[in-house]
């Protein structure tokens, strides 16, 4: 989603789709009257409520006179008013809008770049940010090296066992942290990670607090909850799967977590992931998929397992049972950025999930409402009452009676400021999205790899591109060089790539691309295509064709040799398994991952209908 693209072409084309929103006053009023509505106030619910806002607060959660003159005023009959939804659990780094599409004004992130994190603290401060969610981010976790969060594709510090936990908590204070996230994790089956023991954990814990910030744990298993709130967590960032646990074992962890008033954020979303269930109820919602691109759709089809295991989400159910139970925190978080999950779409999912595991509706609103705002010390957020920030949500029916009202959606508020327009865009978008466009028509003889002016072009695409890890964070390098084809005529470019492969992302890479749509992530359709044949020539060592498809994010690869003399090579595009060849995103050429110095040339390069 290009929320920002969008409305900048729109309004060159002087289109009149938000005109609709200012008539209606959402920019001109200078203040909002949301009248004779249902108010959940992130505690308890009241009927017939009139709630006033002006300059981006709650001026009056109990408004019982007249409308005030300029005022907008939004019908609240047969609607219930929400505090603006706080997910306490997603890592912010991409889609940064979806969020308020679904009335999430608030996230916790628990993991993303120190750039990114500055980046949305600076825009909050200057009040930048108003189209998209609050972000309150524990920057970089606190993990040992060959932990978990080590293999993503950034860099970052690590803390040893034993090592100097204040001095790395210091850091990422002075780095912008809101909070501090340790892991403790030893990994499952062949993904085994380097864990932070007890000891260093408790360290990181006391130094947190000494600074006087919170520190969450991220865990998988129950001897790791327990040893964390053993330690002093005020708060663990996530439940464990297992298809049994037993019933003292589940009320002890509860009792444990409730005596030292630490918070729990099961994250039922992402487990569901690791257990190949999908999100069914969000999925068939048209409230829901009908503001997701396929992009965006396809994230939340997606999972961490193949076959599904529902089994796995009794130990997780069990738990927050017996946490309901025994009083203590729990709050909703979704863990947003994963496969299987979609920011802001996620949150109702998981308020569905905190209700099958036995919580009340009044209880699930809470746990994504004022529980995440006092329990992250979040400010005046997460309840409408007077000298609240005004994070509305406005839907249609009841939540409190059927949690799943919380998709039907009639208006968002945040910082006083209607999303109505957003939405609109991002349905428009979704729209054109889903529309039928024709397969792409296969150029002259098949032939992408063209010279033109002396530079490799395309016929169609947004062409040729050199392609390393670098932009993945790794540090491979490329140069590409196009030549005219020796045998003249219609054949086109010789493409001489030299590659230097080199360590430093978990699969190294560097090549030359082709982008075959004319938006990178939408990519084409090569449906048309059957057949990629070209011809090569090289060093002698072994490369990959690689192809993608929209949503995919490790591209399926078929390896290939280049040796001394030309040689030509066709691969079936049914080779590629997986590779939606209705959506293509890229073909590429590459070397990896062995570290080294690659030399190989590919010309004539043709997608072939048989
Ligand atoms: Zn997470």
């Amino acid at each position: 989603m290009k929320p920002t693209m969008l409305t900048s072409l729109l309004l060159a084309a002087g289109l009149a789709c938000c005109s609709a929103f200012a008539t209606a006053g959402t920019a001109a009023a200078d203040s909002t009257l949301v009248q004779d509505v249902r108010v959940f106030d992130g505690k308890a619910a009241h009927e017939h409520r009139s709630v006033l806002v002006r300059d981006g607060m709650i001026v009056d959660a109990d408004y019982r006179a007249q409308p005030p003159a300029g005022s907008r005023v939004v019908s609240g009959a047969g609607r219930t008013l929400l505090p603006g939804l706080i997910d306490a659990h997603v890592h912010a780094f991409q889609h940064f809008e979806l969020p308020l599409v679904f009335g999430v004004t608030t996230e916790v992130d628990m993991f993303t770049a120190v750039p990114t994190m500055q980046k949305i603290t600076r825009a909050m401060a200057e009040g930048r940010n108003r189209d998209q969610a609050d972000v309150f981010s524990a920057g970089t976790l606190v993990t040992a090296p060959g932990g978990h969060g080590t293999e993503y594709p950034i860099a970052i510090p690590t803390l040893e066992n034993g090592g100097d936990a204040q001095a790395f908590v210091d850091a990422r204070i002075a780095e912008g942290s809101h909070f501090i996230k340790v892991v403790m994790e030893e990994g499952l089956g062949s993904r085994q990670f380097k864990s932070l023991d007890a000891a260093t954990v408790k360290a990181v814990i006391d130094a947190a607090h000494r600074r006087g910030k919170l520190a969450v744990v991220h865990i998988t298993t129950l001897a790791n909850a327990r040893a964390a709130l053993e330690a002093g967590a005020d708060g663990l960032a996530h439940l464990f799967p297992g298809a049994r646990i037993a019933q003292e074992d589940a009320d002890g962890l509860a009792q444990l977590a409730a005596s030292k008033g630490a918070f729990v954020i099961p994250t039922f979303s992402v487990l569901e992931s690791m257990a190949g269930v999908k999100p069914r109820g969000i999925l068939d919602d048209p409230a829901i998929t009908g503001l997701l691109d396929k992009e965006e759709r396809a994230t939340l089809e997606a999972g961490y397992r193949p076959v599904p295991a529902p089994a796995l989400m009794t130990a997780p159910k069990t738990v927050a049972a017996a946490l309901r139970k025994a009083g203590a925190r729990v709050l909703a978080g979704t863990d947003a950025g994963n496969a299987g999950t979609q920011y802001g779409a996620s949150l109702h999912h998981e308020l569905a999930q905190l209700v099958e595991a036995g919580f009340t509706p009044r209880e699930a609103l809470v746990a994504a409402t004022s529980a995440p705002a006092d329990s992250f010390r979040l400010g005046k957020r997460g309840r409408i009452a007077n000298g609240y920030k005004a994070d509305l949500v406005l839907v249609e029916g009841d939540p409190l009676q059927d949690i799943a009202a919380t998709r039907r959606i009639v208006e968002v508020w945040k910082d006083g400021e209607s999303a109505a327009a957003l939405r609109e865009q991002q349905r428009q978008h979704v729209a054109q999205d889903a529309a039928p466009k024709p397969a792409q028509a296969l150029p002259l003889e098949g032939r992408i790899s063209l010279l033109k002016d002396g530079r490799l072009a395309s016929p169609f695409g947004i062409g040729w591109i050199p392609s390393t890890d670098q932009f993945a964070g790794g540090v491979s390098s490329v140069k590409l060089d196009a030549q005219p084809d020796p045998r003249g005529g219609q054949a086109g470019a010789v493409i001489a790539v030299a590659a230097t492969v080199k360590p430093g992302f978990f699969y190294p890479w560097a090549g030359a691309a082709f982008m075959p749509g004319t938006q990178s992530m939408q990519g084409a359709d090569l449906s048309r295509a059957k057949v990629i044949r070209f011809r090569v020539r090289g060093d002698g060592q072994q490369y990959q064709l690689t192809m993608a498809s929209r949503g995919m994010t490790i591209p399926r690869g078929v390896s290939f040799e280049a040796g001394a003399q030309w040689r030509e090579v066709a691969i079936p595009f049914d080779a590629f398994a997986g590779v939606d060849p209705a959506a293509v995103t890229m073909i590429g050429f590459n070397a990896g991952p062995q570290p080294g110095d690659y030399r190989f040339e590919i010309a004539d390069v043709r997608l072939l209908d048989r």
